[in-house]
């Protein structure tokens, strides 16, 4: 099984980190010729960044088209962006996978509160700790998608919401926060398991 972790800008090395700790050792995607992988994560990160790097260094369309007809796929945070079906308040030239179907809004969790840290329940796997930067609300899921975990949040405009954190479709699971940041494995275990 070989597993690519996007390398392109953010948080990748703690990835490689996690998946070397469960004893894969990642090949990291820079370019097209680097895609011979069965499965891959996208970090976290600025997801305009890896956008504007995702087309110029020509992995955009042959990765939208790997991940289109299946790839397995691991996204945190930036990366729960680029999986996306659509994004709300990205730049208006920023590109997305359409690999699993919601809607994200980008640093929907607003300004003061952009950052912070809470204990989940996550459903099969237990309680985690779960660390929340500028990360992206879930405002819709559509279609075969499961919400393995969810957050109960005040929004400084709206009565307390439940925002899925957690989402799985097939193979493409992703998550707003950063589990590679706090040494969480469990997360790259069910991504790993359905390849
Ligand atoms: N706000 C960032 C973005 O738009 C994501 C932040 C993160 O990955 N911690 O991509």
């Amino acid at each position: 099984m070989k597993i690519g972790v996007l390398a392109l800008q953010g948080d990748y090395l703690n990835h490689v980190a996690i998946l070397n700790k469960l004893s894969v050792n990642p090949v990291l995607i820079r370019t097209p010729d680097d895609l011979d992988v069965d499965g891959m994560i996208i970090p976290g990160g600025e997801s305009t960044t890896i956008s504007l790097l995702l087309q110029s260094s020509g992995l955009y369309l042959p990765l939208r088209g790997l991940l289109n007809s299946g790839m397995a796929a691991f996204g945190t945070c930036a990366g729960m962006i680029l999986l996306a079906k659509s994004v709300i308040d990205g730049r208006p030239d920023q590109v997305s996978f359409d690999a699993i179907d919601i809607v994200v809004r980008r640093n929907g969790f607003g300004r003061q509160v952009a950052s912070f840290e809470t204990e989940l329940a996550v459903s099969g796997v237990g309680p985690m700790k779960a660390v929340f930067i500028r990360a992206p609300v879930v405002e819709k899921v559509s279609g075969e998608v499961e919400v393995l975990s969810s957050v109960n949040y005040s929004f400084p405009d709206s009565a307390d919401r439940q925002v899925p954190v957690i989402c799985r479709s097939g193979k493409v699971l992703v998550s707003s926060f950063h589990p590679e940041l706090v040494g969480e494995d469990r997360l790259h275990r069910l991504f790993l398991e359905r390849i």
